[in-house]
């Protein structure tokens, strides 16, 4: 699997886990009532869960795969932004 392959994984997790994090909120509000406390797990949760995304980096330079200059995107670059390698190879 490529760095990058992977990198879409992580993305795709993240997706299903932001899903999770707003029906667990959304139940929480319904049957309990509105809770700061569900919101904040919620986000430490996701905060959690994308600890990972820092590990995929470009394997020649290093640059992460999420960020573009100093933006971050929910979803990895198929083509090194700042080397020019392409990570969807080998
Ligand atoms: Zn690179």
């Amino acid at each position: 699997m490529t760095v990058y392959q992977a990198a879409v994984r992580h993305a795709r997790w993240m997706a299903g886990s932001l899903l999770v994090a707003v029906m667990f909120v959304l139940v929480i509000d319904r049957f309990f009532g509105h809770s700061t406390i569900a919101f904040a797990a919620a986000i430490i949760g996701l905060i959690a869960a994308n600890r990972r995304m820092l590990s995929y980096n470009c394997p020649v330079c290093g640059k992460n795969l999420f960020f573009r200059g100093m933006f971050v995107i929910p979803w990895p670059n198929k083509v090194c932004g700042k080397c020019g390698t392409a990570l969807n190879e080998g």
